[in-house]
């Protein structure tokens, strides 16, 4: 084990959230350390493909997934520098007032401990610092007023334009959609070309991720990334009070521990409880942070309902990004639809490409052979779809947990589990439905609605914020930098927190993926996630900055990614033992991953009708 040199602070994942922590921290002065377990991906490293795409997908140790809408988190995860925002589509929606006061509002889920007034100066800062294109003042027919966007609206396309008629038929305005992409240059970064490939990587920096935002910004100011760092356990000392460091794995698989006074978690919303329910010792039984029982618990997803349709013309689907070009909040209201409970986000006009995620080959699952083919032949020009985000309520029993099958450095695997409710069903038949109606509205010559399994997506949730230890596993700002005492739960006010049972110093939670990402409420939310956690993020740094005494080669592991990614497919991956490892390997995507080959047979079909 080679000696570290302890630092300031040591922060688990290099994605959005990591990254704000590391530029503000490095930017006050601290010597920060960033461990990700993945590779120090560069702009440059960024290959505008689908079969090169694979290579940002999760990697390392599987879930195993469970319940009746098991998390496909390996179509939204992220793996190495950047994290999942290195290929996100980049909608910056907001939370509205409403999501932070369900319980009052509606007796159901929880109230958050902050309201929308609390996070809304720091959308706007993100906007700014990260780059946000939009037209604020269009969407303040349903939020309330802010700062205008740095930048006008991207362009729009046929294939978003063509849908604005069965809107209006609806009732649904639709306004542009703001997006962390440069519609024009932005902060030395170049516009958006609208080739839309922005969900492998955009390599020309247009796109606001993290390489080009707060980890460039941490990194001019001093701080170290160090790639193929995998944490596997946050130390802590004799009495149990104070972090002490990580414990991690480097990339020749030799164990490491770095010391560091503060420990941020940053490794996304299923590692961050896997990490802390790893961490259990004689002074934690049941794990970091976990007096109150409830990490792990909450997990949520937001579930998309989407709607295809071909025109009769060309719609350009090949322009744009894979963003949106319009929004609406008009189906936000917890009770939009009838004998459904939750909030909707609808967006349009996305950029298909022929293959993989929104694909025009995967929009018709159901046909294989020459109906595809003759499917595709159709789609190429005229197909275009919109999507509508649904929220899921919390429910206890969605959650992450440790399992005895162990990761290739010992480290105990997790299992997810994860079943929508009837109302959030409900919300999903909804939006499809009406979404056919806004095809037909818009004078489409074929519309479908993608009715196969109920898609999960964006996961959030598993370190629930809240007022206090018994009922979350930490407060507003994550565990209170102005002394830290406690990480789990506590209280905004430092002297009733200084009462609680002090759990553990220095140990901040970043939870990641929306929902508050110090902390996952399970109050009310429908949009993407990252403007919001970024927002908290930020929000949180200045309660830091207030406080004055706190705080390739490729991917080594890689085959266990992809029994992740499509186990909603093909469930029978298998497992090979190695002592007490377990190494998860399917063998058709091994094939696929070791030639470089598509893994769908659509790919062959492209072929024929594009080359
Ligand atoms: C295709 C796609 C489209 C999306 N579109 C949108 C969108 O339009 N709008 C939106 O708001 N959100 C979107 N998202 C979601 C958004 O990207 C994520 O919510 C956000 O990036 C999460 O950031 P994070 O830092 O919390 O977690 P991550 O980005 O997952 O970062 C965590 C990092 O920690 C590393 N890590 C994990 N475990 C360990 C460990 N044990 N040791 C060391 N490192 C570890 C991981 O490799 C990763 O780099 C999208 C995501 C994807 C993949
Ligand atoms: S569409 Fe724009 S943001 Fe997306 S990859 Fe291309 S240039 Fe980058």
């Amino acid at each position: 084990m080679a000696a570290h040199e302890k630092v300031d602070v040591a922060i688990v994942g290099a994605g959005a959230s990591g990254s704000v922590f590391a530029a503000v921290m490095a930017g006050q002065g601290k010597k920060v350390v960033i461990l990700e377990q993945g590779p120090d991906w560069q702009l440059k490293d960024l290959i505008s493909s689908d079969i090169w795409g694979r290579r940002v997908k999760p990697a390392g140790g599987p879930f195993i997934l469970e319940g009746k809408h098991p998390v496909s988190y390996g179509n939204q995860g992220g793996w190495g520098v950047g994290g999942a925002a290195l290929h996100y589509f980049a909608n910056f929606p907001r939370l509205l007032p409403n999501d932070f006061r369900i319980k009052s509002e509606h007796n159901r889920a929880h109230d958050w401990p902050i309201a929308y007034e609390d996070v809304a100066p720091y959308y706007d800062k993100v906007a700014r610092e990260v780059g946000v294109s939009g037209d604020a003042k269009a969407e303040e027919i349903w939020r309330p007023a802010g700062e205008p966007y740095p930048m006008p609206p991207m362009k729009t396309f046929r294939n978003g334009d063509i849908w604005l008629k069965g809107f209006e038929a609806a009732g649904i305005r639709m306004v542009p959609a703001p997006v962390g992409m440069n519609s024009v240059a932005f902060k030395g970064r170049p516009a958006c070309i609208y080739d839309g490939w922005c969900h492998v990587g955009c390599p020309i920096g247009a796109l606001a991720n993290p390489l080009v935002t707060y980890l460039g910004d941490a990194r001019k100011a001093g701080a170290e990334v160090r790639p193929f760092s995998t944490v596997t356990r946050v130390l802590t000392n004799d009495t149990g009070a104070r972090v002490t460091g990580v414990e991690y794995y480097d990339r020749s698989g030799e164990r490491q521990v770095q010391e560091a006074s503060a420990v941020v978690l940053a490794a996304w919303a299923a590692q961050n409880p896997r990490i802390m329910l790893n961490s259990a010792s004689g002074k934690h039984a049941n794990g970091l942070a976990n007096a109150s029982g409830l990490v792990g618990k909450y997990l949520m997803t937001h579930f998309g309902s989407s709607t295809f349709a071909i025109f009769d013309e060309d719609v350009e689907n090949h322009m744009g990004t894979t963003g949106a070009q319009y929004m609406s909040y008009e189906r936000y209201g917890k009770t939009s639809h009838k004998d459904a409970f939750g909030s909707t986000f609808i967006v349009a006009g996305f950029a298909l490409k022929t293959n993989d995620l929104g694909g025009i080959a995967n929009a018709r699952l159901d046909l294989f052979g020459p109906d595809l083919d003759a499917f595709m032949r159709r789609a190429a020009r005229g197909l275009t779809r919109i999507n509508a985000f649904g929220e899921e309520m919390p429910n206890i029993e969605n959650r992450v947990e440790l399992i005895a099958d162990k990761d290739a450095f010992g480290m105990p695997l997790a299992r997810m589990t994860h079943t929508y409710d009837k109302d959030a069903e409900a919300v999903w038949n909804a939006n499809l439905d009406e979404g056919v109606k806004v095809a037909r509205a818009a004078g489409a010559k074929e519309v479908w609605a993608a009715r196969g399994a109920m898609p999960t997506i964006h996961l959030m949730g598993g370190t629930i914020m809240g007022t206090d230890a018994g009922n979350s596993v930490v407060n507003s700002y994550g565990p209170d930098p102005r002394d830290c005492q406690s990480v789990r739960g506590g209280t905004r006010d430092f002297r009733h927190r200084r009462r609680l049972q002090p759990d553990l110093h220095h140990l901040r939670l970043v939870a990641a993926r929306g929902r508050a990402s110090c902390g996952q409420l399970e109050g009310g939310r429908g949009v993407t996630p990252t403007a919001e956690h970024l927002s908290l993020r930020c929000r949180r740094r200045r309660a830091t900055k207030e406080s004055s005494n706190s705080a390739e080669e490729w991917c080594p592991g890689r085959s266990s990614t992809y029994p992740a990614y499509f186990s909603n497919l093909i469930p029978s991956y298998k497992r090979s033992m190695a002592g007490d490892r377990i190494s998860y390997q399917n063998p058709l995507f091994q094939a696929a991953q070791q030639s470089d080959m598509a893994l769908s047979t659509n790919f062959f079909l492209i072929h024929k009708i594009y080359l």
